[in-house]
C-alpha cells in the first residue's frame, strides 16, 4: 500500500464469476437474495447452513446449488474465490469474516461494511449495461433510492442498444478511422438509431445505422450534421401535470433540438425539455387549417435540416390531436418518426376527479366524443344516451347546451349524473357535478372555460353522492385545493 489517504474506501470493479466457486453462509431470506444475485453472474454457489428456507431447498433439489448441511467451518472456504456471510448470528458472521481474511479471500458480511472486504452495490441491470451505485456502506438506503431514480430514467431497452452497438463494433472499426469513430458512436447512441432501438424497432434501427455509416464522412457535429438524418417525435404530453409524462416522452424531450408545442402543453412540461432546445409555440385556434399546414411544413423543414424535432401535443397525439395527419405528412415526406402515446385528458381527468370511467355495475363501455361533431350525423345519439355507459366530450364547452339537448332528445334521463372538469390534473383544476338537467347552468355559473371535459354517466356520481346531495354552491370543488 502506498499509504495515500483513502478518498475512495472501496474501488468499484466488475468481477467475472462465470463458473467460479463462491461460498454463501446462511440459509435464510438474506442468503437467498445473495445466492440469486451470484447465480445471475454465473457463479457456482455452495451454501453452508444447517437448515435452508424453502426457496433455497428447491434450488438444491434441482441441482442448481450445492449444499453443505452443517454449521460453517474454516475448511469450507477451500477453493472459494468469494465468500458471503449471511447467517442470522453476528458472532458466526464475524468468525467467517476472520477466517476469510486469514485466507485472503474477499468476504462480504451482509449489512456490516466494517467487517467486509468487499460490498455489493445497488445495481441497475440493463445487461450488458450495468449501473452500480454504492454509498460505500455508509447509507445503503440512499444508494437504493438513487437506484430507483436511475431505474425510472434509464430506458428499458438500454441493454438492447448496448448489444446492438456491440455487435457492430468490429465493422465500424474496419470502416472508420479512430478519430471518426467516437463522433460516429455518439450519433448512433443519441440519434435515430438509438431512438429506434429503444422504441423496439430494430429493423428500422439497422436501416438507419447503415445509412449513418454510409454518410458518416459527411458529418462532423453529433446531432446536426449535413447528412439529413433528422427525425420527428410526435409526443403526447399528457393532460398537464408534468409528472404524467411518460418516461419515453421525457427521454425524447431531452434529445430534441427543436420543440413545436401546443396551447395545451403546460410550462411545467416545457421546463423538462433540453435546456438549449429551440422552443416554438404553434398553438392554433379551432378550425384554422392554414396553421395546421404551416405546422406540417415546419416539421418537414426542420427534420430535413437534420434536426430532431419534437412535436409536443396535449394528451395523446392520436386522440383529437391531428396526430394522424402529421404522421401522414411525415410518412409521405420520407421522414422517420415515432409516436409516443400520452395520457389523454379523459384519463387524467377521471383519475384526478375520482371518476372511474368504467365500473362493473354502472358502465361497461366508455366513448370519447369530440364536441365539434354535435351537428354532424356521424354520432349515434341514441346509443350515447343509453344506460350503463360513460361518454366523455372533448372540446364541448361551447356546445354544452346543444349536447345536452341532443342527449335528452335521444332519450337520456334528466337525472343522469354528469360532471365538468376544467384544467384537469393542473393545480387549479375545478370539478362541477350535476345532472343532465343542471350541468350546463352550473358550468356557466362557475364560469368554466376551456380546456374542460364533459363526462356523462352514472360513474360521475359514484364517489360523489354527498356532493350531489348538497346545495348548488357546494357543487364546485377545486379538486386539488
Ligand atoms: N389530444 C388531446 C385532446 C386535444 S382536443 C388529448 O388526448 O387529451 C382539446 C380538448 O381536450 C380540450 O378542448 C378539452 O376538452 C380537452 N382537454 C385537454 N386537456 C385538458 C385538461 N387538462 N383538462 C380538461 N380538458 C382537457
Amino acid at each position: 500500500m502506498s499509504g495515500a489517504s483513502a478518498g475512495m474506501p472501496y474501488l468499484p470493479v466488475s468481477l467475472r464469476l462465470q463458473s467460479e466457486p463462491v461460498l454463501v453462509a446462511g440459509g435464510g431470506r438474506v442468503a437467498a437474495r445473495k445466492v440469486d444475485l451470484l447465480r445471475r453472474s454465473g457463479a457456482r454457489v455452495t451454501i453452508v447452513a444447517p437448515q435452508l428456507d424453502g426457496e433455497l431447498q428447491k434450488l438444491v433439489a434441482s441441482g442448481e446449488l450445492q449444499h453443505i448441511a452443517a454449521p460453517f467451518q474454516e475448511p469450507h472456504l477451500a477453493g472459494a474465490v468469494l465468500v458471503v456471510a449471511a447467517t442470522h448470528c453476528d458472532e458466526v458472521n464475524a468468525a467467517i469474516a476472520a477466517a476469510a481474511r486469514r485466507q485472503r479471500i474477499p468476504v462480504n458480511v451482509v449489512d456490516d461494511a466494517a467487517a467486509s472486504t468487499f460490498i455489493f452495490p445497488a445495481i441497475i441491470d440493463r445487461s450488458p449495461l450495468i449501473v452500480a451505485v454504492s454509498s460505500n456502506g455508509e447509507a445503503p438506503v440512499l444508494a437504493r433510492r438513487i437506484r430507483e431514480q436511475f431505474e425510472a430514467l434509464l430506458p428499458a431497452r438500454l441493454g438492447a442498444l448496448a448489444r446492438f452497438m456491440g455487435a457492430r463494433r468490429r465493422s465500424v472499426q474496419r470502416a472508420l478511422s479512430f478519430a471518426a469513430r467516437r463522433a460516429f458512436w455518439e450519433r448512433v447512441a443519441g440519434g435515430t438509431v438509438g431512438t429506434r432501438v429503444l422504441a423496439g424497432d430494430e429493423t428500422g434501427a439497422a436501416r438507419a445505422f447503415a445509412r449513418e455509416l454510409r454518410t458518416s464522412h459527411l458529418t462532423s457535429s453529433p446531432a446536426t450534421g449535413e447528412s439529413g438524418l433528422g427525425e420527428c417525435y410526435l409526443i403526447g404530453a399528457g393532460p398537464g401535470d408534468p409528472d404524467l409524462l411518460t418516461v419515453r416522452a421525457l427521454q425524447l424531450l431531452q434529445q430534441a433540438d427543436v420543440i413545436l408545442y401546443d396551447r395545451l402543453v403546460s410550462p411545467g412540461i416545457l421546463e423538462r425539455a433540453r435546456r438549449d432546445a429551440q422552443r416554438l409555440y404553434v398553438g392554433k385556434h379551432a378550425g384554422s387549417h392554414t396553421s395546421q399546414e404551416h405546422i406540417n411544413e415546419l416539421l418537414v423543414r426542420y427534420a430535413r435540416q437534420g434536426l430532431r424535432v419534437a412535436r409536443l401535443k396535449g394528451g395523446d397525439p392520436y386522440i383529437f390531436g391531428r396526430g394522424g395527419e402529421e404522421a401522414d405528412v411525415l410518412a409521405r415526406a420520407g421522414i422517420p418518426f415515432l409516436v409516443v402515446p400520452g395520457i389523454t385528458a379523459a384519463l387524467g381527468a377521471a383519475a384526478s376527479a375520482g371518476i372511474p370511467l368504467t365500473h362493473r355495475r354502472l358502465a361497461q363501455s366508455v366513448t370519447f366524443v369530440t364536441g365539434h361533431s354535435v351537428d354532424q350525423d356521424t354520432l349515434d345519439w341514441c346509443s350515447l344516451a343509453g344506460a350503463h355507459r360513460t361518454t366523455v366530450f372533448y372540446m364541448g364547452m361551447g356546445e354544452l347546451p346543444r349536447i345536452i339537448e341532443k342527449l335528452r332528445a335521444a332519450g337520456a334521463s334528466r337525472t343522469l349524473p354528469a360532471a365538468v372538469i376544467e384544467r384537469a390534473t393542473l393545480p387549479d383544476q375545478r370539478v362541477v357535478h350535476g345532472t343532465l338537467d343542471t350541468i350546463a347552468g352550473l358550468a356557466r355559473k362557475a364560469a368554466i372555460s376551456p380546456p374542460a371535459l364533459l363526462i356523462i354517466g352514472e360513474v360521475t356520481a359514484v364517489l360523489h353522492a354527498d356532493e350531489l346531495a348538497g346545495s348548488e354552491d357546494s357543487l364546485v370543488d377545486g379538486a386539488l385545493a
